[in-house]
């Protein structure tokens, strides 16, 4: 189990019940910044090498919409079943800070691009739908750089190659009740992120932060507690064992009897534990206005159209596709969904081999072939490592399933074929892996098998039933692993009995 290393203490989870909310920033991909030409710069460009007046906020200048930042959290919309009003605006939210030259950001107030959306994902505890109350649009800030100056002083550098970089804020309803649905439902909301090629939505690079509203409330009591907002979580584990922490020293907190404050936390994950970061003592007043530089957009109902029409396959109607037309457990569809090279295998080797049972297709993929494709580096985006090929994997699959091949023997050759890209077909035969399946050759195995070791044959006569375990033993020893396990058992089994069994 790689979860939180704190789990809430029994007692404390029996009192007391977590009510959580995430607000996630994702940063949309797109070739330049929201207002400006500016490009998006990588992450590793050297400082201010992507600036101009409009994303320095200098005054006099105006912003120009990036059409493709819109269409994205458009997408996302219609992705997680959310509604697009007929028009919408954009709207200064005004604070000051270094980071913020213009001294407001510009963002979307009460028309979101999208409302009222949802996802529905499995737990350990089974599926669960989490309302998503908005996605909107608004401009990333710049960076502040904490460094020593040339004589020791601390000097603050602002950076501003991120300064107007569009990013998407969704916040959901305060549905999430436990530390792992945050973590799900943050993994799955990337899930739908990338497969929409909205964003590639990483965690450790900052493409996508995740924040955590927190608070407690006696079970079976409606009202709610007072929360905090945890932040600085960089991975999905993270974001597990961040909110596992958080309700653990809240409750621990309420059963001494302690007010909590609403505040703002951040997660050392070192040391496991959040800390204060700031005390929010009663909510923030942004002073929003209508953004007067920028005309109110209306959404056109053919671009909506469009939009959705060009989605691809979602994860969630994957994974109901994997279950209900083609058997899959709940369980195995969603490990293939999760994985987005697994489930890509997956859809490659189906059509290569249409007549392989889906199941054994879906533990093969995320079986044997997942293993190797993990530890390549060499995934590619069909889901195929390096020189492999659906021909020949759906070959060793077939192979097994007609008892040619054994299981240990086909891993070896999907590791070998996955690292020459030789055809499996040549390294079975070349490796003496054809399984022995031929009843006569096996009858002739065991019979020089059974007169090598009269007393194990005696023992198992007498009663002793593990004695057949060593003589199988003996077989695969005898065909160097080639012997085909079960059929060995079956005619040993028989041969033993005295019924049939005879050599033919
Ligand atoms: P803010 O304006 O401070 O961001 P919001 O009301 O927009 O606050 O809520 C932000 C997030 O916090 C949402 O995901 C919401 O569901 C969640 N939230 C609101 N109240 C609580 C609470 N008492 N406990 C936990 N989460 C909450
Ligand atoms: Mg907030
Ligand atoms: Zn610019």
């Amino acid at each position: 189990m790689t979860g939180p290393a704190t789990r809430p203490g029994e007692a404390d989870a029996a009192r007391w019940e977590a009510v959580i909310g995430i607000e996630v920033h994702c940063q949309v991909r797109t070739a330049s910044k929201m207002f400006c030409a500016c490009a998006v710069p990588h992450p590793d460009a050297a400082p201010n090498t992507h600036t101009c007046p409009v994303c320095l906020g200098l005054p006099g200048t105006l912003p120009t919409l990036n059409r493709r930042a819109v269409e994205h959290v458009l997408a996302t919309g219609a992705a997680i079943g959310a509604a697009a009003p007929a028009t919408t605006r954009w709207d200064r939210k005004n604070y000051f800070y270094p980071d913020l030259p213009k001294g407001y950001q510009i963002s979307q107030y009460d028309l979101p691009l999208a409302s009222n959306g949802s996802l529905t994902f499995l737990t350990s505890e089974g599926p669960i739908t989490i309302r998503i109350r908005r996605a909107h649009l608004e401009e990333d800030t710049a960076k502040l750089v904490h460094a020593a100056g040339p004589d020791g002083s601390r000097v603050s550098l602002v950076d501003f190659n991120r300064s107007s970089v569009p990013l998407m804020e969704i916040v959901t309803e305060p549905d999430v009740r436990t530390a792992e649905q945050a973590r799900r439902y943050a993994e799955e909301l990337r899930l739908v992120l990338r497969a929409i090629d909205v964003s590639d939505a990483e965690m450790e690079n900052g493409q996508m932060r995740v924040e955590a509203n927190v608070s407690l409330r006696l079970r079976g009591t409606e009202p709610f507690g007072i929360r905090t907002e945890v932040k600085n979580m960089n991975s999905f584990r993270a974001v597990e064992r961040a909110v596992a922490h958080e309700i653990e020293r809240q409750a621990a907190a309420l059963d001494a009897g302690e007010t909590l404050r609403q505040e703002t936390r951040g997660w050392d994950d070192a040391k496991g534990a959040t800390y204060v970061m700031r005390v929010k003592e009663d909510s923030d007043d942004y002073r929003y206005f209508p953004e007067p530089d920028l005309p109110p957009l209306h959404l056109d109902a053919t671009w909506l159209a469009e939009i959705r029409a060009a989605l691809p396959e979602l994860p969630a109607a994957r994974r109901a596709r994997y279950r209900d037309e083609l058997g899959l457990s709940p369980y195995d569809a969603a490990v293939i969904v999760a994985d987005e090279t697994m489930s890509a295998a997956f859809e490659v080797l189906r059509t290569a081999g249409p007549d392989l049972p889906a199941k054994e297709l879906a533990n093969f993929v995320s079986g044997d072939y997942g293993r190797v494709a993990k530890e390549s580096a060499k995934r590619t985006a069909a889901g195929l490592v390096g020189r492999a090929d659906a021909a020949s994997l759906v070959h060793v699959l077939r192979e097994v399933l007609a008892g040619r091949l054994s299981r240990p023997n086909a891993k070896e050759v999907v590791a070998l074929h996955v690292e020459s890209g030789r055809p499996a077909a040549d390294l079975i035969a070349e490796h003496g892996f054809a399984q022995i399946s031929d009843s006569g050759a096996l009858a002739a195995i065991i019979d020089g098998v059974l007169a090598a070791n009269p007393a194990a044959v005696a023992d198992y006569r007498a009663g002793k039933a593990q004695a057949a375990g060593f003589l199988v033993g003996q077989v695969m020893k005898a065909t160097r692993g080639q012997a085909n396990a079960a059929l060995v058992q079956a005619a040993l089994r028989a041969r033993l009995e005295g019924g049939g069994g005879e050599p033919a």
